[in-house]
């Protein structure tokens, strides 16, 4: 597409009249926005032709690349038919084919899918589902109201996903209309909270929960994870055997387990789904960001049959999910999300994921050598690197410091998109990526470390004697595991 206003235009435009997410707006004002105009494949391309890896998978969506033939072909099709109709007593067939394909696809035991807009929303639908069915099941349990998270999780910016979030900085402002919960600490192997370290600790974090649930599972509906990674805590993945832990506790103590998967979900981790790395079927699973392939907003929440039935009634019982969204199963999004998922059987996608996620965990050795590196995770094709100011004492640099931000711009500006959280640096490339993609997003990570740290060094001459020329505690999780 052509754009009639100049990139000068279009910065001043932006500059006037947007407000964007999760950005301080004064900060945004004072420096010219990045405009994108167009991608391919793992590319984007800027409005005055930069080039750009997309390292983020444009906020952790893409799968299969920008501007995808076949994923363009669907939506094309799906648009010569009709762009949008209600779902609320009709239907339509990429709805109905898309809900069979992601049965097919998820862990056994899950038999039916509400579809919402994205992954804020499939995590409500969950949180809705559970109670409601606790109140209206055939033996009612309506007191099991309350639900349990980690302590660091993040399940989206709604009420609910916000009331299930510890994230002080996100969420102080609403408290007052958050809802109660119970937070248990998440196994943050880097830092943990109990000074432990895997396996001799033998997950003594989830030792809190086996006590919660024992003692209070009257009152708890569900407990609610991130499988696998908590994402948006810093990447932070849990030891083998939680997940599973996880589940084998809330089947003893007769609580809902609801697995966000909106991160991990589509081949991130190398499985379809984060659960099947354990065998887990979660009662309930949000599905959302890598649904369509990254190309438009569709979510969906996968219920088991048990949870269903209780909804089932006469009109006059009030057993009906009175739930939906305008858009709910919306065709051009359920077509983009079919097309997504045969690519996955045409491309092997996930076998490619799993050899090229070793490559990568071979290429991240490197990027942990560096100073300021205290820890490096992965988890299939979900990346974090933690930033410190000191790796034997594990000191973080004040957030005020802005460490990841810095490394990020030094990044953009040899052609690399990544988005830190904090002092993490954050790589979660499109799944179709190549080795010579990696290799490249690599050595711009690390020649951007570096930038920052001879500049961050050059302001404190003193300080260099101080680094720690400790070995970096580097995790890696085998995604084949
Ligand atoms: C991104 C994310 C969400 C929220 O999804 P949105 O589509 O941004 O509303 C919820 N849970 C997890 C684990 C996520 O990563």
């Amino acid at each position: 597409m052509k754009y009639s206003n100049s990139a000068k235009h279009l910065a001043r435009f932006d500059h006037q009249y947007v407000w964007h997410p999760f950005t301080q707006m004064k900060e945004w004002g004072q420096a010219s926005p990045l405009i994108i105009t167009r991608g391919q494949g793992p590319y984007l391309y800027d409005i005055d032709g930069r080039r750009y890896l997309d390292g983020t998978s444009s906020i952790w969506v893409n799968i299969h690349g920008h501007r995808n033939g076949e994923i363009n072909r669907a939506i094309r099709q799906q648009l010569n038919q009709v762009a949008h109709t209600t779902f609320l007593g009709l239907s339509n067939p990429p709805a109905i084919l898309l809900a069979r394909e992601l049965i097919r696809l998820a862990p056994t035991g899950l038999s039916r899918v509400f579809y919402s807009d994205d992954g804020s929303t499939a995590m409500e639908v969950a949180l809705k589902m559970a109670l409601q069915y606790w109140r209206q099941r055939r033996t009612p349990r309506p007191k099991k109201k309350k639900f349990v998270h980690l302590s660091l999780a993040y399940h989206g910016d709604t009420v609910g996903g916000m009331s299930l979030s510890g994230m002080e900085l996100f969420h102080k402002p609403f408290r007052p209309i958050l809802f109660s919960t119970h937070q248990i600490d998440p196994p943050y192997c880097y830092r943990c909270p109990l000074h432990f370290t895997f396996p001799s600790c033998q997950m003594a974090c989830i030792d809190p929960l086996e006590q919660l649930l024992r003692k209070d599972h009257h009152h708890i509906a569900a407990v609610v994870i991130e499988p696998l990674v908590q994402a948006v805590a810093g990447m932070i993945p849990s030891p083998p055997g939680y997940l599973r832990r996880i589940r084998e506790l809330c089947t003893t103590y007769d609580v809902l387990l609801i697995a966000d998967e909106v991160a991990t979900g589509f081949g991130r981790t190398g499985k379809m789904f984060a659960c099947e790395h354990e065998d887990v079927t979660p009662d309930l699973m949000a599905v959302a960001k890598g649904l369509t392939g990254g190309y438009v907003p569709l979510a969906a929440t996968l219920a088991t049959e048990e949870i269903f039935q209780a909804f089932l009634g006469d009109y006059a019982e009030r057993k009906t999910f009175f739930h939906g969204h305008s858009y709910t199963g919306n065709p051009l999004g359920c077509s983009a999300a079919l097309a997504n998922l045969s690519l996955f059987k045409k491309d092997r996608t996930l076998g490619k994921v799993r050899k090229n996620a070793a490559v990568l965990g071979r290429l991240l050795r490197d990027v942990a050598q560096e100073s300021i590196v205290g820890d490096v995770r992965q988890c299939g094709f979900m990346v974090g690197i933690e930033l410190v100011k000191d790796r034997k004492l594990k000191t973080p640099f004040p957030l005020t410091q802005r460490m990841g931000h810095h490394v990020s711009m030094e990044a953009r500006r040899r052609g690399l998109l990544i988005r830190p959280i904090g002092n993490v640096l954050v790589l979660m490339p499109p799944l179709c990526v190549e080795v010579t993609h990696l290799t490249r997003m690599i050595k711009i990570l690390r020649d951007a470390i570096r930038c920052v740290e001879r500049k961050r060094l050059a302001k404190t001459p003193n300080s260099k004697k101080t680094i720690s020329r400790s070995k970096p505690m580097t995790k890696i999780i085998n995604p084949k595991r």
